[in-house]
């Protein structure tokens, strides 16, 4: 047993993602900053920290093995990329034209489209990927009623009334849920993505609300919201991780270490660990995902409701080819694949398109994504077997010449966190019970209030801010 030192509080941080980084770090920065008597101490189960942030640096090639890039809608990551003075290393995508695939043919993305909402009506009207009567049902949003529907509802339903069905198949499912992997049947709207319920309210028509945010933001509508604001780092985003590891200098970080139970203990919590030794902490901030966590606590019965989170398993799989390989005719930057469409791929980024520093001069690299809810088996097959399936499907959109020189395959199982309908009640619920018997105890990290790497470090931030209250004040 580990023992308390002099008056200090021992805040543990379990989980070493961009979560629980991010949550030490705020810790380190506010103990600093306000001479709080705090001893932070990061327990992480692997031998590397970073949780689902991997980037391969091979052969001159960046390689994302999970997320590659981050939308920073609400400023939370500019921030902590600023507090980490890592602000110069940033990069922007090259914006290019996206495609969906639609009963296996390939359609551009029509301009103006913000999360597959169609805004410029011109570009939606001229383009071939949705029908004529579809087009017809679609422009119904600009003057259909707001929904009566009080309660959560699914976000599939909610869209679907308001552009009808080959419009939400066609279009607004492969963008709004892109690699997500998720269900528009079964994912909670007010979840997902709670601005359509207020922009519905504001101004009854999508495509209007959408108009007017694009109009708020940039004067340029050509392009899509995302297509502007991707961004990652020159090296990729573990320089996000090394950056956070090297700032922790006031933090004790164990790694290659598992938190199996927590108990009460006294006026303090004591944490089980996979080594037989136990800390004791005065706090303790869960970055780890909800299963693990709700497993920590199997013991007391507590956070059952935490089983209800389905999750979702994918793969992702980048493949580098001589950039001779590629189809010259095709323009585009990538493309997503309409449920409707025969394939076993959900999504294709041209990596060397999107992120040119990622890619040696003469080279090309793409980023595909296979396996999503209720379509997961290909993830169980071998790599080779993937490796064929994946260039079946691509030979079908674009045609490659040659074997790829490399490819690297991800498998992320059990990994993406699904927001179902009647999320938001049931993760209140959770965090009210775990409250009750652990005041000083937070949760954070993606099944819970967003999945995006700006929400995790969002939710890090919010939870270091009340805790600190609920010790120091
Ligand atoms: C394939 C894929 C692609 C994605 N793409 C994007 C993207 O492009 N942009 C974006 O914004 N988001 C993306 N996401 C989502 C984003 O990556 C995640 O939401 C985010 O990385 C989650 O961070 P986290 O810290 O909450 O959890 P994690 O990264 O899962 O970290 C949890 C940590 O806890 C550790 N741990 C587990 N058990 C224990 C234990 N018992 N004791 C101690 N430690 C433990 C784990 O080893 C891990 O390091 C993607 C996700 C996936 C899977």
């Amino acid at each position: 047993m580990i023992d308390v030192t002099e008056q200090k509080q021992r805040v543990a941080v379990i989980g070493g993602g961009i979560s629980g980084l991010a949550a030490a770090f705020y810790l380190q920065q506010e103990a600093k900053e306000k001479k709080l008597p705090l001893e932070i101490v990061l327990i992480e189960s692997s031998h590397r920290l970073g949780g689902k942030i991997q980037t391969v640096r091979k052969e001159n090639f960046i390689i994302e093995r999970g997320p590659n890039s981050f939308i920073d809608n609400n400023n939370s990551m500019a921030k902590l990329v600023k507090d980490l003075g890592i602000e110069d290393q940033l990069i922007r995508s090259e914006a290019g034209q996206t495609y969906i695939t639609v009963n296996e043919k390939l359609y551009p993305v029509p301009a103006g489209s913000i999360l597959g909402i169609p805004t410029k009506l011109s570009s939606f009207l001229a383009s071939d990927i949705v029908s004529w009567s579809g087009k017809v049902r679609a422009t119904c949003d600009l003057w259909f009623p707001r929904s009566r529907v009080q309660e959560d509802q699914p976000l599939g339903k909610f869209i679907r009334r308001r552009f009808g069905k080959e419009t939400v198949e066609n279009i607004i499912e492969p963008l709004l849920l892109g690699i997500s992997a998720g269900d528009i049947e079964q994912l909670s709207l007010q979840a997902t993505f709670p601005e359509l319920i207020e922009m519905e309210k504001e101004y009854r028509s999508l495509m209007t609300g959408m108009k007017k945010a694009l109009s708020e933001t940039s004067h340029d509508d050509s392009k899509s919201i995302e297509e502007r604001s991707f961004q990652t780092f020159i090296n990729g985003l573990e320089t996000l991780i090394e950056a956070l590891e090297g700032r922790l200098i006031d933090t004790t970080i164990l790694k290659s270490v598992k938190v199996e139970s927590i108990a009460k203990a006294a006026h303090q919590v004591t944490l089980s660990l996979n080594n037989k030794t136990s800390i004791a902490a005065d706090a303790v901030i869960l970055a780890t995902p909800h299963l693990i966590t709700q497993k920590m606590f199997a013991k007391q019965g507590l956070l059952q409701n935490l089983q209800d989170i389905p999750l979702a398993t994918v793969a992702t799989v980048s493949m580098a080819f001589p950039i001779e390989a590629m189809d010259e005719s095709f323009n585009g930057s990538g493309f997503t694949v309409a449920r409707n469409s025969d394939f076993s791929i959900t999504s294709c980024s041209w990596i060397h398109r999107k992120w040119p520093a990622f890619v040696p001069e003469g080279y090309a690299l793409l980023e595909v994504y296979v396996g999503r809810s209720g379509d997961e088996a290909i993830v169980d097959l071998s790599d080779g077997e993937i490796e064929k399936i994946v260039l079946q499907d691509l030979n079908r959109v674009t045609p490659l010449k040659g074997s790829p020189l490399f490819t690297v395959v991800s498998r992320w199982k059990e990994a993406m966190p699904q927001y179902t309908v009647g999320h938001t009640q049931r993760v209140e619920l959770v965090k009210q019970e775990l409250y009750e018997h652990f005041p000083t105890m937070k949760l954070v990290g993606s099944s819970y209030e967003g999945t995006s790497l700006p929400n995790c470090v969002d939710q890090a931030r919010s939870a270091v801010d009340e805790l600190l209250i609920k010790l120091f004040e």
